[in-house]
Order: C-alpha cells, then sequence, then structure tokens
C-alpha cells in the first residue's frame, strides 16, 4: 500500500518533540484517508487552526473586554470584542459571549443566569435525541435542577405521515402542568429541522423563558438553510465546531436585558480566564460564516445527508422519523438485521474507514452503551467538496459493509476504496506536501 503522509499542519514545529509529532501526524493521516461521518465532528480552514495554535494562548484574561483582572490586555481586548462584534453581525442578537470553553458550559452559564436551583426545567429526553447537559442523571444538571422531558411521537407505518418528530402537544401539556421555569428546545440527535416558534408560545402561555440550544444546527441557521432562534429565544447557545465549522468551544447569544446574569454565568461564575486563542480562532469562523460560500456550504450539507439518508435507505436500513432535514441520518438497523446492534455496526465501518457512532434510536430496546442505531452526519466530508454522488457512494460501502461484516477481506476492500475516495477530497490540500 502507497505511504502517503498527512503531515499535520505545522509540523516542523514539531521536530523536538518526535513523539507528540508523530501521533499528531497519525491522526492527520487518519482525518485524510478514513471517513468522517460523525455528525458533531467537521474541518475548520487553516486559518482557523492557525489562530488557535497562536501566541495567544499565552494571556491570561479574566474578565471582559475593558473590565480585566490582569494588565496587558489590549490586544486581547480587541480580540475578543471582533469575535463578539462578529458573532453578533452573523446572527443578530443584542448581546454575544464568546468566553464558554464548550458547548456545555454555554448551557450550564444559561441556567445558571436564568434559574435558582431547584428550579423546573422542561428539555428533551436523553433517548430521544436530548444532551447529557439536558438533565441526564449523569450529567451535574439534573442534580441542580428539575428535569422534566418531553419526546418525538411514536413512529408509524405511514411514509407520508412517519412520526418520530417533536411532539409539540407533550411540551403544551408538560408545561402546563410542571410549569417550568425554563424551556429548553435543541438536540443532539434529531434529523429535522427544530421550529423555534410553537416552543415561544407555549413558553409564554406558561410564563417561562425559552432557550434554544443550538449546537448541532448552528451551521446551517448562520447559512440560511434553518429558522434562526436568535430573537425568538431568550438565549441561545451553540458550539462553534460543529456544522459552525469553528475551533472546539460554545458561545451565547442573549438580549440586552440578560447581558450581565450571562456574562457573570461564565466568569467568575463558572469558568476562569478565558481561551483567547480559541477566541481568535472563532472570529475567524465568525467571519467565514458570513462569506456567500458558507450559504453554498450549508445547503450543500443537507443536500449531502438527503443523498446519504436515500443511499442506507435503499440498503434497507429505516430512516428515524423517514428522512432529513439537517445534516444528520439516523439509522434504525433493525429492519437491515436484527442481530445487529449499533455498537457491532460501529465497530466494524470503522475498520472499513468510515466513522461514525452508534445512537440510541427513540424507544430503543437496547442499553445506549449497545444501541439500535447509527448517527451520520454530512458536515465534515461536506467541506472537502464532497457531493451527493459521494454520498451516495459511502451509503452503498455503509450497506455492504454491514451485510458482510464477517468477512475480513470484504471490509478490507471497503477500507481500500474509502481510502482511494478520501485521498481525492483532502481536508488540508495546502497543507499535504506531497
Ligand atoms: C454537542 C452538544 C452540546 C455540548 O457540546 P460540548 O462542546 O461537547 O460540550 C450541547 N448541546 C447539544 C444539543 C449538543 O449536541
Amino acid at each position: 500500500m502507497s505511504s502517503h503522509t498527512h503531515a499535520s499542519p505545522f509540523d516542523e514545529w514539531l521536530t523536538g518533540d518526535p513523539e507528540v509529532r508523530a501521533l499528531l501526524g497519525a491522526e492527520a493521516e487518519r482525518q485524510s484517508t478514513t471517513v468522517q461521518l460523525i455528525a458533531s465532528e467537521n474541518f475548520t480552514s487553516t486559518a482557523v487552526l492557525a489562530a488557535t495554535g497562536s501566541v495567544l494562548t499565552n494571556k491570561y484574561a479574566e474578565g471582559y473586554p475593558g473590565r480585566r483582572y490582569y494588565g496587558g490586555n489590549q490586544v486581547i481586548d480587541e480580540v475578543e470584542d471582533l469575535a463578539r462584534d462578529r458573532l453578533t453581525a452573523l446572527f443578530g442578537g443584542e448581546h454575544a459571549n464568546v468566553q464558554p470553553h464548550a458547548g456545555s458550559n454555554a448551557n450550564l452559564a444559561a441556567y445558571q443566569a436564568l434559574l435558582k436551583p431547584g428550579d423546573t426545567v422542561l428539555a428533551m429526553r436523553l433517548d430521544h435525541g436530548g444532551h447529557l447537559t439536558h438533565g441526564s442523571p449523569a450529567s451535574i444538571t439534573s442534580k441542580v435542577w428539575n428535569f422534566v422531558s418531553y419526546g418525538v411521537s411514536p413512529a408509524t407505518d405511514d411514509p407520508d405521515k412517519p412520526g418520530e418528530l417533536i411532539d409539540f402537544d407533550q411540551v403544551s401539556d408538560l408545561a402546563r402542568t410542571h410549569r417550568p421555569a425554563l424551556i429548553v428546545a435543541g438536540s443532539t440527535a434529531y434529523a429535522r429541522i427544530i421550529d423555534p416558534l410553537p416552543f415561544r408560545e407555549i413558553a409564554d402561555s406558561v410564563g417561562a423563558r425559552f432557550m434554544f440550544d443550538a449546537a448541532h444546527p448552528a451551521g446551517l441557521i448562520a447559512g440560511g438553510a434553518h429558522p434562526s432562534p436568535v430573537g425568538v429565544a431568550d438565549v441561545v447557545t451553540f458550539t462553534t465546531h460543529k456544522t459552525l465549522r469553528g475551533p472546539r468551544g460554545g458561545a451565547i447569544l442573549c438580549s440586552a436585558e440578560l447581558a450581565k446574569a450571562i456574562d457573570s454565568a461564565i466568569f467568575p461564575g463558572l469558568q476562569g480566564g478565558p481561551l483567547e486563542n480559541v477566541i481568535a480562532g472563532k472570529a475567524v469562523a465568525f467571519a467565514e460564516a458570513a462569506r456567500p460560500e458558507f450559504r453554498s456550504y450549508a445547503a450543500q450539507v443537507v443536500a449531502n445527508a438527503r443523498a446519504l439518508a436515500y443511499a442506507v435507505a435503499a440498503e434497507g436500513i429505516r430512516l428515524v422519523s423517514g428522512g432529513t432535514e439537517n445534516h444528520q441520518v439516523l439509522c434504525d438497523l433493525r429492519t437491515f438485521d436484527a442481530e445487529l446492534t449499533g455498537k457491532e455496526a460501529q465497530e466494524v465501518l470503522d475498520r472499513a474507514g468510515i466513522t461514525c457512532n452508534r445512537n440510541t434510536i427513540p424507544d430503543d430496546p437496547r442499553s445506549p452503551f449497545v444501541t439500535s442505531g447509527l448517527r451520520l452526519g454530512s458536515a465534515a466530508q461536506t467541506t472537502t467538496g464532497m457531493g451527493e454522488a459521494e454520498m451516495a457512494r459511502i451509503g452503498a460501502l455503509i450497506g455492504r459493509t454491514l451485510r458482510e461484516r464477517s468477512d475480513d477481506a470484504a471490509v478490507a476492500a471497503v477500507r481500500a476504496e474509502i481510502r482511494e475516495l478520501c485521498l481525492a477530497f483532502p481536508p488540508y490540500p495546502d497543507l499535504d506536501g506531497a
């Protein structure tokens, strides 16, 4: 086999640490020669990588622009102001906080700003697609606040009304019964558009605040492919590294009225010094997402997910909710092979060079560690330039791998084909010194 080496960016700076250099090279190679279908991942631009790997990592900047607890923050203040201004320009919204180290921290800060300990929150069930920070027993969120959960409607046999959509009657009933202080919209495994308006109406009808966790669709919203919750929800939290294609981190948008509560919930409430190198990377990504090309990107992400969904459905895999309107494809493997678990599927696909994750499907009979489903995502490979034809091919290769999973030679043949495909779509073409 040819030994293409995909150097990691800035590789020459690591000659003094051959161990880390080798690991980064190995990971660059993996990212360049296997298909990345994890719905929460993406490839940043080299500009984002450069900003994230910059001297800004050296600076302590507790506080906010103009109100820092350390000296020497003249430039840092400009960096963070630029990121905040670009974020409000991108989405609208009166106030931006770009300091959350992750999406989870953004959510914790929003809860802290809007709630008292013990308050009731209505959010999506974890096994129907909600996130850990939406009240999982394993998360601190469930220990501090009282979570009540809504889910999706049951699946049906009617192809025109497949079900498994957010059940707004249930949201409304639960809101009336439990009188939550906060209603949370947003999901980690849901292949449909989440319309913020019905949530706003229900929240208003019971006097609750409304938070939209846009961790997954943030890039689709920025690119105009999904409706924006900014200006509808009281607080919008999101990650910067999923469809938004920035560095790993979080951000928050809110009204001017909530600005102070949100800012003090992040610092000093939850975090110490901000990662200003990552904030510079966020600023770069926000400017990239404001360009016309990003609108085409967001539309292509959705078209690619649809092509992938179509292809896996043609292999006999059932699509949860019957299809997709975003970057995700949720697969129910039980129709394909009643014996095949999500865990086994993930493992064999990994061996075939197809990286994805097992996922619970609504009312999954198997445990969250095993599952009956797979979650696929189109955001990362769309960044590399793959289109619907490549997605159709990958969908067919997923079917072949799962069918022939006990045949090592067949799995190896898929891996070789995937490698060939990926080499034609390098994530960092300008960095691959051939
Ligand atoms: C990914 C995700 C988060 C948290 O993001 P991290 O950066 O991993 O902490 C929060 N909410 C939802 C819905 C997510 O999908």
